[in-house]
């Protein structure tokens, strides 16, 4: 028995540890652990094989193997934004994959990349409309650093305010919106810290792709030159180092 005290203390002490390395990011959000996010259960089937061992193979088990699991199909639309931006859900939300060779994901509570997968939910729309528009201003801009994603949507939506860090948002809660960070001048894929950091004139490519997608709105910072057609471009605070797209709500039958 009193061999055994060594193990549990270490184990402890590691489980302590990882404790300790899971709250120092801060406080984990309340709405966000998924079914497919849940940590697994304890394996149980470890001691029963250990000591009973597996049957040999016959020719009939040999003969009728287990059918494999269909993999899943994305099917477009299958999202749904309920409510509005500013109080809403999201239901069906796909996350956006963190990394492509066209764009990153950046998180702007701890200012780096990638983003948190639970900050980056939204319609299956959304995240097509974000990847296409990455991988056309890639192909137009072959020399310009990939563009920098922020924060999407909670996976069901619902309120993303300041619990979840900074200012927080006051939409973001139906899938339909999404921050995207203005290229910089010296090509880090990273958010710009100041209006002087941004490169300007492929700010406003983007601002133009994403208006000429059927924008709702672009919000664009007041102390940057971009401009665009009202009412879909307007300037707003705390939009000078990011631009804010929503995209319509599609009609419901
Ligand atoms: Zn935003």
């Amino acid at each position: 028995m009193l061999r055994f005290l060594p193990v549990a203390f270490v184990l402890c002490a590691v489980l302590a540890a990882a404790a300790v390395a899971g709250t120092a990011r801060g406080p984990a959000p309340p709405v966000v652990v998924t079914q497919a996010q849940a940590p697994a259960p304890v394996e149980t089937t470890t001691t029963p094989l250990a000591t009973t061992p597996a049957p040999a193979a016959t020719t009939t088990q040999q003969a009728r193997p287990a059918p494999k699991p269909a993999a899943p199909r994305p099917r477009q639309g299958r999202s749904r934004a309920l409510g509005k931006p500013f109080r809403g859900r999201l239901a069906g939300g796909v996350p956006l994959p963190l990394e492509s060779d066209d764009y990153v994901t950046w998180d702007p509570i701890l200012r780096d990349s990638p983003n948190r997968v639970w900050r980056t939910y939204g319609t299956d729309r959304l995240v097509s409309l974000i990847q296409r528009i990455a991988r056309e201003f890639a192909a137009d801009h072959p020399e310009a650093s990939r563009i920098v994603v922020g924060d999407l949507s909670l996976p069901r939506g619902g309120n993303f305010g300041r619990q979840y860090g900074g200012l927080g948002h006051g939409s973001h809660q139906n899938g339909l919106d999404v921050d995207v960070y203005y290229p910089r001048e010296d090509g880090c894929e990273c958010a710009p810290s100041r209006p002087a950091e941004v490169d300007q004139v492929l700010a406003q490519d983007l601002v133009d792709r994403f208006v000429a997608t059927g924008a709702t709105y672009v919000f664009v910072g007041p102390r940057l030159r971009l401009t665009g057609p009202r009412p879909v471009v307007q300037k707003l605070v705390h939009h000078d180092d990011h631009l804010h797209l929503r995209i319509p709500k599609p009609a419901t039958r």
